[in-house]
Parts: structure tokens; C-alpha cells; sequence
């Protein structure tokens, strides 16, 4: 059988995996609207192993697609996905109870997670302030996820079996013409093929409106992320990730620099989302109150757009409205730990095989995932008139 034809428009994290997973089966086309690739993919190894905030299915796809992330496939990437160095999760007096749910559902999955005392949480994070925190938690084999080099190994082992990338490949338009789809680029031409995929990230409701499908309502949120040159001097990636209970605040550290991202800074409908001075500066405050950190020079500032749909569960899955139209989008903060999960359920949507039966097993559904809950949770809210 002639394997299908499958335009994936979004070369983000989400897209790559896909790509990934597909490569072999199908005849995939990458489009991006960017001159290059990983534009959007944070560039620094942001992406954390410990048990993300959020849904139960977040935390089951995370769960699911560590075994990938820490032992990817031969060949994959030549750089390390996993960087190994633990996370310490702080509270302040008013948050000691989240802490210590926080540290039994850690124990849940990992047995290693445990309470430190604050003497032990300033030895390993040696810039946290003296008594800013008043509770915090270690989790020794937690680690980062470096996202590029995740992405890097998509894209490779996507072109390594026939698949096809195209930058520059703004897409503006498309058409089902007699069982096919025709995606008009701005200045890249045009595609055809049997499925498309929906990977935009925060322009995806935008792009289903192009195919005349209705938009699922995501919404976009910035995420705030910081390189600040620092006169640190230690060893890379030696100390933990430091993240403050409250979710307002993500510190690690890398030789000369510390990277700082601090989440939903303000909604944000546009995809182009520079950060506003004022937020930086509110960061860096915000990055003070819990370190010694007095001086800094920002390398680098950027807003990412991180999209949730309102139940906050990433939307995979056929659209019933239109044939060959798959979604694969709101990542929210979860993108790059659940992506491996992530994209098989996707690459089990687009070639139309059963829901992954080891990622059932754990309890994931399709229904939790798929476009069609947000069309019923949005009929089944009351209208007011
Ligand atoms: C600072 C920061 C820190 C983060 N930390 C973590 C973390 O610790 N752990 C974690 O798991 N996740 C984290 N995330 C979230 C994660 O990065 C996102 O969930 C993920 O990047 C979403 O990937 P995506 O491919 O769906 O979207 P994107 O990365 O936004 O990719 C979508 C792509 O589609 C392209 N596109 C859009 N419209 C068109 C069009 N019309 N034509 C062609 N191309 C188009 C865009 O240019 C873009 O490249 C973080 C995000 C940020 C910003």
C-alpha cells in the first residue's frame, strides 16, 4: 500500500516529534513558517523531568515519554538530551502545605524525591537567599531535558529516512480538493497531501480557520525566559534546578550564566510576543528576592507563547468536521517532556491505527485528547444572553 501523504505545518517541538514518528510510514513535509528551525524551541535546556504542574494526563504523558528522553533511540542525537543534575523545589511559610503534596506525589513516582533542610538547599543552590524559603524538597534524579538537542534529533532521523523540511513556508491558505488537501504557502508554493497536520502552536486556531474549521477557543500565554550573564564560575550544569513552589519562578544555573523563566507573564494573542521591558525588569526583581544575585547582564530576553486549551490538556486528534485534518496542539508548559508520548498518539491519528496500547495501559484516552471534548465542553456551557 502507497504510504500517505502528510503535511505537518509547524516545525516547533510538536511538529519535529511528530515528524519523527511518522518518518518511514508516511511521506512527510515539514512546513515552517520561520527561516529557521527552533526558533521557538527554548534555548536552553529549560525542560525539567520533575513531575510537571498540571493535569493528571499531563503528568501521564510526561511520565510516558521519559523512558525515550533518557535512553533515546542509537543514533538519535550526538548531544545529551538528559542533563542530570536535580531539582530543589522551595516554599515560603504560606506555601509549606503545596510543598509537602507536592514532595507525596513526587514519592508516588520516584522514591527518591525527599524533604532537605534549608542548610543542604543553600549548599546545592549556593545563591539562594538565607531565609527566603522556609521548606524545600531535592529530587537527586530529577533533570533537564535539552530541548534542542530533542529537536535536533527529530529533524535528523526525519530527514535521515526520506522526510522533508521547508522553510520560509508560510502557509496562508488551503483547500480538501476531491480527497486532497492544497496548502498555499506565501512565497513557498504550494503542497498537496492526504492529511495535514495542525502543529502552529499558538497560530493553530488561526490556522484551522484557513480550512474553514472552527477554532477550539486556545488561548496563548507568554512565558518569560532570561539569560543573564553572571560571574558564577561553576562547573556547567553542576547545581540543580531551582523552582519556587508558588510557579512563578524557574532559576538554573550554567557556568557563567543563569537562565530564569517565569511563566504566564500576561495573555497574549499575538504570536509574535516580544517581552515588554517592564517584564524583564519585574523578573529580574523577582529573580532577587529569592538569590544573592545583585548584578547581572541580560545576554538574551525573549516571550515564548505557550498555548492551553481550556480543560489545559494538549488537543491530538482527528477533526470529525473535516477529512484528513489532524490537530496536534496546546503543549502549554509541557511540550518538550511529554513530546515523545505526545507524538505517537499523533502519528496514530494521522495513520489511522489504534490508540498506543502501552500508553492506554497507563490510562491515557483519546477522548481526554481529542478536538471534539472541546466542542462538547463548549456546547454544554450556558449561553448568556
Ligand atoms: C521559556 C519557555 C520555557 C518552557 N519550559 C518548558 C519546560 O520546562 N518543559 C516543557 O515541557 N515545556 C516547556 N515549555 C513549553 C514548550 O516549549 C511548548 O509546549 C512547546 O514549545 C510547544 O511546541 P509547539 O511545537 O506546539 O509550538 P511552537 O514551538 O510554537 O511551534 C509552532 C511552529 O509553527 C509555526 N507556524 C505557525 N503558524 C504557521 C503557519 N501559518 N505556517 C507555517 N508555520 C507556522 C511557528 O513558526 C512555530 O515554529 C517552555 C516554553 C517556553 C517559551
Amino acid at each position: 500500500m502507497t504510504p500517505p501523504s502528510v503535511i505537518i505545518v509547524g516545525g516547533g517541538i510538536a511538529g519535529a516529534g511528530l515528524a519523527y514518528a511518522l518518518a518511514g510510514h508516511a511521506d512527510v513535509t515539514l512546513l515552517e513558517r520561520d527561516s529557521y528551525l527552533a526558533r521557538r524551541v527554548p534555548k536552553q535546556p529549560v525542560a525539567n523531568f520533575v513531575e510537571p504542574p498540571g493535569t493528571a494526563v499531563v503528568r501521564q504523558l510526561a511520565a510516558a515519554s521519559r523512558p525515550f528522553l533518557e535512553a533515546p533511540p542509537p543514533n538519535f542525537t550526538t548531544a545529551s538530551i538528559r542533563i542530570g543534575c536535580g531539582a530543589v523545589t522551595i516554599a515560603g511559610e504560606d506555601r509549606i502545605e503545596a510543598l509537602a503534596l507536592r514532595l507525596a506525589a513526587a514519592r508516588e513516582q520516584r522514591s527518591d524525591a525527599r524533604a532537605i533542610d534549608l542548610t543542604e538547599a543553600g549548599r546545592r543552590f549556593p545563591i539562594l537567599r538565607p531565609g527566603y524559603a522556609a521548606w524545600a524538597m531535592l529530587e537527586p534524579d530529577s533533570a533537564h531535558v535539552n530541548a534542542h538537542a530533542l529537536h535536533h534529533g527529530y529533524l535528523q532521523g526525519l530527514r535521515g529516512r526520506s522526510g522533508r523540511v521547508v522553510t520560509d513556508a508560510h502557509v496562508v491558505g488551503m483547500r480538501r480538493i476531491v480527497g486532497r488537501w492544497t496548502v498555499e504557502t506565501a512565497a513557498s508554493g504550494r503542497f498537496y497531501a492526504d492529511v495535514v497536520v495542525n502543529a502552529a502552536g499558538a497560530s493553530a486556531d488561526k490556522l484551522a480557520a484557513m480550512a474553514g474549521i472552527k477554532p477550539l477557543g486556545l488561548r496563548a500565554k507568554r512565558c518569560l525566559a532570561i539569560m543573564l550573564d553572571i560571574p558564577l564560575d561553576i562547573p556547567p550544569n553542576d547545581w540543580p534546578l531551582l523552582r519556587d513552589i508558588s510557579g512563578d519562578l524557574c532559576v538554573s544555573a550554567d557556568a557563567n550564566a543563569l537562565f530564569i523563566s517565569i511563566p504566564d507573564i500576561r495573555s497574549s494573542a499575538s504570536p509574535n510576543a516580544a517581552p515588554a521591558e517592564e517584564d524583564v525588569v519585574a523578573a529580574i526583581a523577582r529573580l532577587q528576592r529569592a538569590t544573592t544575585v545583585t548584578a547581572g547582564q541580560v545576554r538574551h530576553a525573549w516571550a515564548g507563547l505557550r498555548s492551553f486549551a481550556q480543560d489545559q490538556n494538549p488537543v491530538v486528534g482527528v477533526e470529525h468536521h473535516a477529512d484528513g485534518f489532524v490537530w496536534l496542539a496546546a503543549q502549554g508548559g509541557a511540550g518538550i517532556k511529554a513530546s515523545p508520548a505526545i507524538s505517537r498518539i499523533a502519528a496514530a491519528a494521522v495513520l489511522d491505527q489504534c490508540f498506543p496500547a502501552d500508553l492506554a495501559a497507563l490510562g491515557l484516552r483519546a477522548a481526554e485528547l481529542s478536538p471534539q471534548r472541546l466542542r462538547l465542553q463548549q456546547s454544554a456551557q450556558p449561553k448568556l444572553h
